[in-house]
């Protein structure tokens, strides 16, 4: 078996052989869905090897490990991930091809997990292919949904939502591990009492129990023996729970529990099962945790010696009053020694500054569902409240207490309950410390730290841009495969000529693979020497789709009016999902819709611009259209995007980044130089000073700028859609509820940018300098960086040491 991949020869022996004994019949009559399953379990049980010598290393050299908990993991697919990384991609392709089969047919095969929402389990994603790359022990904990975020079609210019069945060919990957089951109880009636010794113990009665099986992913690291865990749980009925009578709604609270990824795109929605999700799994996980040290442990009283744990986000916060609930009740510590080992051993990170994404739960729903949990946290409450009043510093408890206004606050709770809180790239930091939780750095001053994000370049530019991999390590080696700050190596080249009209050929090269792509699936017709302007990433108001689609209108618009105005031969192309229930984001992506019709239909203008909405936005969409793209929008509302990671993908893939200053693009200009992006519109600075004067008004930007007055009466006039309400609510929103995400303000400000991106791109030689310099400078927002900032500052991780060199 393991030898299977030693050969061309030897794999094709093999993989006939997998498919005869898994599905019963010659290789020549299987189907390509079994070929597929028989090639993923092949893969599978290679990596099973190092995966069972990276538990016994972990084991026998008693390595601190990491356990990263979030509601989200987006995937994507792993085929060529793991075959890539486990170096037996050119095997395998090879050995399909003599078999008359088509690696890619292979690869689309396998459904795009979509566990997440976008940003935050991209991220999550990127950092267990990091941990497991740099041989760092890191596992990652989640949930099992039986559907992933939904399935995004466009209908009659709209956004409808159909499931996303990501597990109807199966799981390759994943592997059933019913012995690991944990109990999870829920709700009921609890007894209380104190014995002379001042212990607590209670006597509970749950109202709902659910078995949490667990499904174990590997997680390969790149051209190295550790293969790391992905644990997501699935809820299994627990026999003996089910009360005379209720079967039938039992059934269904179980099912429930893990059927949806959970749409809560930073609008909090009151929802009970979303808390039930959260506590599900964590529990779980904090089982698992516990006996797995026990295994190589005697006690628990080095835990946060050996374990660490991430909160990406608040989702799972529970964590901090659930391993305090089994440390004092199950394992017989005092308060203070399990408060000890619980604030040593959890950090947070923070994603959000905006006010309502931070979550919040009532009172009631938490000490209903969880009476045990809910007395712990108001005994946090309690010692925390006593802590500042001894302190003297009791008058800020108000802006810093967990419990008040019958909610719980989970992000206060984070804070108070581990000994780091993170935020995302610097400025966001900076607004954590300086703003938000302003009260909480001055009361836990060396808790607050930054960790700017970061994506796998392995992923984000080995992998899904091949052409610009080849041109690069032609011109400065292969050392940034495994060191991506090495790419630095590229700035002595940027002036060349000849590699300048190289990389402008491969660009052109990935334009046309995105140009077939969207022929393929939309039926739109675009030109490759066009200006590929992209902006991808979920459709929220802050991140202001708005202001690109009416530049896109102030276009047509002005050339419609003027037939002596022309630009250079432009291509927008636009992906978002919204949540089902954000009325404005839908109405935004009806609006982009409704534009592209107008604008494609029009046989004067669209000899000048394209627009393109592509459905569905994910990782799998995200590959093809990243190295396509010349510009990477990024403009935000200053102060409102945490980091983003979309931003690092388009740089790294040599996309001019078009932006505000916010976020991580604060971090990418300091990287590239003013010269080589394009910044533009309000700073956080600004916004402060017109909210602080109030004196931000749009009717006064509407009656003096006439471009923009032609743009804002369109949406009424019916020039986009018969029904001169169909874009009310946008209407609404800038008009009448004075813009809250200032794009009136910056609209301006954002045309004049990109008359100078329209016109730095005629100079195609000084244009392929500009994209050379980001990609040399795109090392720094490798998740590799990012994950070793975290290993050191926070974690104390140090690498597995492997006794045997064994197979890398
Ligand atoms: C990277 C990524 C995101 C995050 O994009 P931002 O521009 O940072 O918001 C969202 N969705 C998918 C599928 C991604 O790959």
């Amino acid at each position: 078996m393991q030898d299977c991949f030693s050969s061309k020869d030897r794999f094709i022996e093999c993989y006939k052989e997998r498919v005869a004994s898994q599905f019963g019949h010659d290789f020549e009559d299987s189907y390509p869905v079994e070929r597929y399953q028989a090639l993923g379990s092949l893969i599978r049980d290679y990596a099973g090897h190092n995966w069972k010598e990276t538990k016994k290393a972990v084991r026998r050299s008693q390595t601190k490990q990491l356990y990263y908990f979030s509601m989200e993991f987006l995937m994507g697919r792993l085929m060529t991930n793991n075959l890539r990384n486990l170096g037996i991609y050119d095997v395998v392709q090879e050995g399909l091809a003599d078999l008359g089969i088509d690696i890619n047919e292979m690869e689309s095969l396998e459904a795009d997990a979509g566990l997440g929402n976008g940003g935050l389990g991209r991220l999550a994603a990127c950092f267990l292919d990091s941990l497991a790359s740099l041989d760092l022990a890191g596992n990652g904990n989640c949930i099992r949904y039986r559907y992933g975020l939904f399935r995004q079609k466009i209908e009659n210019r709209e956004q409808v939502e159909v499931p996303d069945c990501w597990l109807r060919n199966g799981n390759i990957w994943e592997v059933w591990k019913p012995n690991h089951e944990v109990k999870v109880r829920f709700g009921g009636n609890m007894h209380a009492w104190m014995d002379h010794e001042g212990r607590f113990h209670s006597d509970y009665h749950p109202e709902f129990v659910v078995r949490a099986v667990p499904y174990d992913e590997p997680v390969i690291g790149y051209h190295t023996q550790t293969t790391n865990t992905l644990r997501l749980w699935d809820a299994e009925v627990d026999e003996d729970s089910v009360s005379a009578g209720r079967l039938n709604e039992y059934l269904r609270l179980v099912t429930q529990l893990t059927a949806n990824v959970y749409p809560d795109d930073s609008t909090i929605e009151g929802k009970e099962l979303r808390l039930k999700q959260e506590y599900f799994f964590v529990c779980a996980g904090v089982d698992q945790i516990i006996r797995s040290h026990l295994q190589t442990y005697p006690s628990l009283d080095n835990l946060h010696e050996k374990a660490a744990i991430q909160l990406n986000d608040t989702h799972p916060v529970l964590v901090i009053p659930e391993l305090m609930r089994v440390l004092m009740d199950d394992y017989n510590y005092g308060w203070d020694q399990a408060w000890y080992i619980v604030t040593h051993t959890v950090a947070y990170t923070n994603h959000t500054v905006m006010a309502e994404a931070l979550e919040k739960w009532p009172q009631d729903m938490v000490s209903r569902l969880f009476p045990r949990l809910y007395l712990i946290i108001e005994e946090i409450e309690r010692r925390f409240k006593y802590e500042l009043d001894h302190q003297g510093k009791g008058h800020l408890f108000p802006q810093v207490s967990i419990l008040g206004q019958g909610q719980v606050h989970m992000a206060h709770l984070a804070i108070v309950g581990s000994h780091s809180v993170n935020g995302v790239a610097k400025i966001h930091t900076q607004i954590l410390v300086n703003d938000v939780m302003a009260s909480f750095a001055s009361i836990y001053p060396d808790r607050f730290n930054n960790k700017t994000n970061g994506i796998t370049h392995r992923r984000w530019l080995m992998y899904c841009n091949p052409q610009l991999t080849q041109l690069i390590d032609d011109t400065i080696g292969t050392d940034w495969h495994h060191n991506p700050g090495g790419l630095e190596a590229l700035m002595p080249h940027v002036d060349d000529p000849a590699l300048q009209d190289r990389f402008l050929a491969v660009k052109r090269e990935r334009k046309v693979i995105l140009a077939d792509y969207i022929r393929s699936t939309l039926g739109i017709e675009v030109d490759p020497d066009s200006i590929f302007d992209c902006q991808s990433k979920r459709l929220h108001a802050y991140k202001r789709q708005l202001l690109n689609i009416f530049h896109v209108m102030y276009l047509y618009l002005a050339m419609k009016r003027d037939p002596g105005f022309r630009i250079r031969p432009r291509t927008f192309i636009f992906s978002a999902k919204a949540a089902a229930s954000y009325v404005l984001a839908k109405e935004i992506i009806k609006l982009i819709n409704s534009v592209a019709e107008k604008v494609n239909g029009d046989p004067e203008i669209s000899r000048y611009m394209k627009v393109v909405f592509i459905p569905n936005y994910s990782v799998s969409i995200a590959e093809v259209l990243v190295p396509g793209a010349d510009i990477s929008e990024q403009i935000s509302t200053a102060g409102k995007e945490a980091s983003g990671t979309g931003n690092m993908k388009y740089m790294m893939n040599g996309a001019l980044t078009l932006g505000t200053l916010d976020g991580a693009n604060v971090e990418i200009v300091e990287q590239v130089g003013y010269d080589n992006a394009e910044i533009f519109g309000l700073r956080v600075e600004d916004i402060e000073a017109l909210k602080r004067e109030n004196s931000y008004n749009v009717w006064h930007i509407y009656e003096h700028n006439e471009r923009l007055r032609m743009v804002i009466e369109s949406l009424r006039n019916g020039t986009w859609d018969s029904d001169s309400n169909a874009f009310m609510h946008i209407y609404n929103d800038l008009m009448l509820r004075n813009d809250e995400f200032y794009v009136l303000a910056d609209f301006e400000a954002y045309l004049y940018a990109q008359s100078l991106v329209a016109n730095a791109y005629e100079d195609r030689r000084a244009w392929a300098r500009i994209m050379l310099i980001n990609i040399a400078k795109s090392g720094y927002f490798s998740s590799d960086r990012t994950i070793q900032e975290y290993a050191r500052e926070i974690w104390g991780l140090t690498p597995i040491p492997f006794e045997t060199t064994g197979r890398a």
